[in-house]
């Protein structure tokens, strides 16, 4: 595996080494999932250069796919995410790559999330102490407007990150060729964001 970047393969190594790290088989997908997305393996890459994603790691929170950690800078990943019994190894290793797209893409604005956090709670311990002795003027629309407007952003690009790995990964399986209906019918499954409608067309 020469070719893997090696800040890359020390985000690997970390992640089967932690005391919560994956196991072997895991480690194998996880490996496999990464250098057959080109894109998902430069965005890994760019992350744990910047030192935003310094690990991968098991998740306890059943009821997520996957979760990235802006204090531990891991990316958590859930048992279904990486061993789910009712998918094909296609399935888990089309829904792998956009979880790792998508917490990746969230570990990019690690900053960015920090900054919008603090800001939030400072300007809301500001409004409170201004409002103390007249509760009924306090008003935390604008703040929590701005907050949400962030957050929501965030998101978006990361549904975009998520399915920019999977294309990807279906342009290296197909020779550089994105047959659109296949893309779409496999992303499908993947994140809410893909309409089951919108595949069928
Ligand atoms: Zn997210």
């Amino acid at each position: 595996m020469s070719d893997v970047p090696a800040e890359l393969e020390g985000v690997l190594k970390r992640s089967e080494t932690r005391p919560n790290g994956l196991h072997r088989q895991d480690m194998d997908k996880l490996r496999a999932a990464i250098v057959n997305s080109p894109l998902l393996a430069d965005l890994i890459t760019r992350a744990a250069r910047n030192g935003s994603l310094i690990g991968i790691a098991l998740s306890d929170n059943p009821n997520e796919a996957a979760h990235y950690g802006l204090r531990d800078r891991l990316i958590h990943l859930t048992e279904r995410t990486l061993n789910d019994p009712q998918l094909s190894p296609q399935e888990q290793g089309d829904l792998l790559t956009v979880a790792l797209g998508h917490e990746t893409a969230h570990a990019l604005r690690r900053k960015t999330s920090i900054d919008s956090v603090q800001r939030f709670s400072s300007e809301i311990e500001f409004r409170l102490q201004q409002g103390l002795g007249n509760e009924s003027s306090l008003d935390l629309t604008a703040p929590t407007k701005s907050y949400l407007t962030e957050f929501r952003h965030g998101e978006a690009l990361a549904e975009l990150a998520g399915l920019n790995a999977l294309a990807s990964r279906v342009r290296v399986e197909n020779d550089g060729h994105l047959d659109p209906n296949e893309f779409m019918q496999r992303a499908q499954p993947t994140t809410s964001c893909v309409l089951g409608d919108a595949a069928k067309n």
